[in-house]
């Protein structure tokens, strides 16, 4: 299987599994899935979507968030954890959003990577869930679940983005990491992949290194024991 079959493969199954390819952050205007992104940072999206539900009650516009207090506002997302500098950003990236952009995030990933604290994996998710264009949101889940199918290589998140620029179709790159993040919490965990029972194992390098053609899984090689040292000859003859 070449590696756009196994692509094609992929996309086509996780469907199947998650027809509803819909992002787990919790927001109702454009901004404010930029500041939840930004919050989601090093902390899961179920706990952001706690903190948001008080934070966007609170601040209720753009400028809400210019104008905020800074302490009052890190007191707000300090359960997202690296609160000094998310709020920071969330005050900057707002500021910066009224003063040089009319109050209108930008559709591209140059010009939202200019916002402060904005990385292309948040801007790939603005320009695809908002904007709906073509995206490549490259998290943790998607970069250890396309190592995986064998699709791309390494970790580094701008690398695996390009392989997958040049594997996906366009209309479907959006929704593919959509999926792999709902896949990645239900199948291919970190750590323990459940790939007995998972439904994209026909689309899947390392099942194919692991499992026989049959799907039995293929024994490792034993460990070898270290060597008992040798007792030495003078010691014994004593
Ligand atoms: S077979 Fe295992 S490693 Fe491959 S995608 Fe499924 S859970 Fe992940």
């Amino acid at each position: 299987m070449t590696k756009q079959e196994r692509a094609l493969l992929a996309i086509q199954l996780l469907k199947e599994v998650y027809p509803d390819a819909i992002c787990s952050l919790d927001y109702e205007r454009p901004y404010e899935l930029l500041i939840s992104t930004r919050l989601a940072a090093q902390c899961t999206d179920a706990r952001v979507n706690i903190v948001t539900e008080q934070l966007y009650k609170k601040y209720q516009s753009l400028k809400d968030f210019a104008d905020a207090d800074l302490a009052e506002l890190e007191e707000y997302v300090r359960p997202c954890g690296f609160y000094h500098t998310k709020a920071r950003d969330i005050i900057g990236m707002c500021q910066m959003l009224l003063e040089q952009y009319g109050g209108v995030l930008p559709d591209t990933v140059e010009e939202l990577t200019k916002l402060p604290g904005i990385g292309r994996k948040t801007a790939n998710l603005v320009v695809g869930d908002i904007y709906h264009k073509p995206a490549v949101v490259c998290d943790t889940h998607c970069i250890r679940i396309t190592n995986l199918l064998g699709l791309t290589t390494g970790k580094d998140p701008a690398k695996v983005e390009q392989q997958l620029w040049a594997l996906l179709p366009p209309e479907e790159s959006n929704s593919f990491c959509h999926r792999t993040v709902l896949f990645g919490r239900e199948y291919c965990i970190a750590r323990r992949p459940r790939c007995e029972e998972c439904p994209l194992a026909s689309a899947c390098q390392h099942y194919a290194d692991t499992h026989d053609p049959e799907g039995n899984p293929l024994l490792a090689a034993p460990e070898k024991k270290p060597a008992k040292p040798r007792a030495k000859k003078a010691a014994a003859a004593q």
